[in-house]
């Protein structure tokens, strides 16, 4: 069976003219899931009785259960832990930040990139997420903010699974988010993060999507990026490097580079004299995010003084740099810290989005 929230507008309304409906239904339907985040055929009144049965007959709708939604102690972040039919959990935090409503959004259950500092990867990878389940923590995030009259502004696809090693079902979610009859995001407002699969990056740029890219540097050079992300045995810095750029030159988007300090290992000024080096004619963002502890993991986030100082490094030598304000730390949804610590749903207290 098809999954709804894995179709573009296009596909759903061939699916309409084979039945012999008319097409004016179809933009129905998108209403009541996109714009009403109605996930059930038998509440979506204005469709004729047996169109619903068609329907639900021929497309699943509604493959997330909503297990736990945490909020954050400032109140500025929203974790939610979705439970997939397969019994398997993932995870998309809320940030609210100004007037911004940012998804963070995940590709993969688990994450095969293994980074040295995240959660995430520690168990390494155990499923793609299909578009459709990707779409649908969207729909219902957005649900959510509407009924407080909000609504998504932005999506990051920073959230557990690395996006370009699931690169088909992730390229259909944005197509299906970019659509201009479904949800309509502009791909100014996306950002695709990625450890460097670089093939793939190459892929991204001629798809023409236009979405903004992010790479997870985390070191200055080769050798201290070996220790960190171990993808990087696989893509080495300059090759990484090189197609994030060309895709940033292609697509005329700025690049994001994250880098998340870890005590001892790429904090010190000499590192940051070695990235701003690399990086201070180029049009980007250096994000610099100081580690989050993440249970049985024996790293370090730098002191103050130090975060500062590579801080300061970056900027005199005119490279733009911001110092992530860690969000949602007391609910382990900040930036490496997404894992299924609760397995047994049982624990899991529901409620409704
Ligand atoms: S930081 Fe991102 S890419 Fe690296 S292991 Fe975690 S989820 Fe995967």
């Amino acid at each position: 069976m098809r999954e709804f929230c894995g179709l573009l507008s296009k596909e759903v309304k061939n699916f309409f003219e084979e039945v012999g409906e008319k097409p004016f239904r179809a933009r129905q339907l998108f209403d009541w899931v996109y714009q009403k985040g109605v996930m059930d055929y038998e509440k979506m009144l204005n469709l004729p009785q047996s169109l619903r049965v068609t329907l639900s007959d021929a497309m699943q709708l509604g493959l997330l259960h909503l297990e736990k939604v945490e909020l954050s102690e400032d109140q500025e972040t929203k974790k939610f832990l979705w439970k997939l039919a397969d019994e398997r959990f993932v995870e998309s935090v809320l940030i609210l930040s100004g007037e911004r409503r940012t998804v963070c959004v995940s590709s993969q259950v688990g994450c095969p990139a293994r980074c040295a500092f995240c959660a995430s990867g520690k168990e390494g990878i155990i499923r793609n997420l299909s578009a459709a389940e990707i779409v649908e923590q969207v729909v219902k995030i957005n649900h959510h903010l509407m009924q407080e009259g909000e609504r998504v502004s932005h999506l990051v696809f920073m959230g557990m699974g690395e996006p370009l090693e699931n690169y088909e079902e992730v390229v259909r979610a944005l197509k299906i988010l970019m659509d201009p009859e479904l949800l309509g995001f502009s791909p100014r407002k996306i950002t695709v993060s990625t450890v460097g699969v670089v093939p793939n990056i190459k892929r991204l740029m001629e798809e023409g999507l236009k979405v903004n890219l992010a790479l997870s540097l985390h070191a200055p050079n080769q050798h201290i990026r070996k220790k960190v992300v171990p993808y990087a045995r696989k893509f080495p810095f300059e090759e990484v490097l090189k197609s994030a750029r060309d895709y940033a030159k292609f697509t005329k988007r700025d690049l994001t580079y994250e880098y998340v300090l870890l005590e001892g290992i790429n904090d010190t000024a000499e590192n940051a004299q070695e990235l701003a080096a690399l990086l201070k004619h180029e049009q980007c963002t250096v994000n610099l995010i100081p580690y989050n502890p993440v249970e049985g993991l024996k790293l370090r986030r730098p002191s103050n003084e130090k975060i500062d100082l590579f801080y300061s490094i970056l900027s005199k030598q005119g490279v733009r740099t911001t110092r992530r304000y860690t969000k949602g730390k007391d609910i382990a949804a900040a930036c490496g810290q997404l894992a299924l610590k609760k397995k047994n749903p049982l624990e899991i207290e529901a409620k409704s989005v």
